[in-house]
């Protein structure tokens, strides 16, 4: 099986894939499938949580998740259909900036409604963890980047690591 490729936020080129809105999925064939395995493989290969289409390269409306003792879940073509006034702070990273971590103000909980893989439309509550990497997947698909959540100081505070850790390579 092929290990797909990250597109990293430290490649100013490569950024673009991350910086575009993915376009939807329009056919629940075996060629997605396919793919779809691939963005586990490499996603448990790498021990994340999530993985969206736009961070290997793929500009499409599709992510995977295995939150902490969750399951595999597939969602093509999500759409986030309600968000808890409550919001809640948690320390986000991503397999797409290495090595940095922000707190990130998110709601709380959330109802998601997407596609599986076998072209089952289904809808989903999710709190917690899961919660949180549902968002901040569906942020991928927006070409939306964590960072992006945070408030202008913590965002520069951000942005400053992140340009020391380009400098050093
Ligand atoms: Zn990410």
């Amino acid at each position: 099986m092929r290990v797909l490729t990250f597109e990293n936020s430290c490649d100013s080129e490569q950024d673009r894939v991350l910086r575009q809105k993915a376009k939807p999925v329009k056919d629940i064939n075996d060629e997605l499938r396919r793919t779809l395995a691939e963005m586990f493989e490499t996603m448990h290969k790498d021990r994340g949580v999530g993985l969206a289409g736009p961070q290997v390269g793929l500009l499409q409306r599709i992510f995977v998740t295995h939150a902490e003792r969750d399951q595999d879940r597939v969602f093509i073509n999500p759409s986030i259909i309600w968000t808890s006034q409550e919001q809640v702070k948690f320390e986000e990273g991503c397999l797409s900036v290495p090595g940095l971590w922000a707190d990130v103000v998110r709601p709380e909980k959330i109802k998601v409604q997407a596609w599986n893989e076998r072209g089952r439309a289904f809808t989903l509550e999710a709190a917690g963890v899961l919660s949180r990497v549902i968002q901040h997947e569906y942020d991928h698909l927006e070409g939306i980047l964590f960072m992006d959540r945070l408030n202008e100081t913590a965002r520069q505070k951000f942005l400053a690591k992140l340009e020391k850790q380009k400098q050093a390579g």
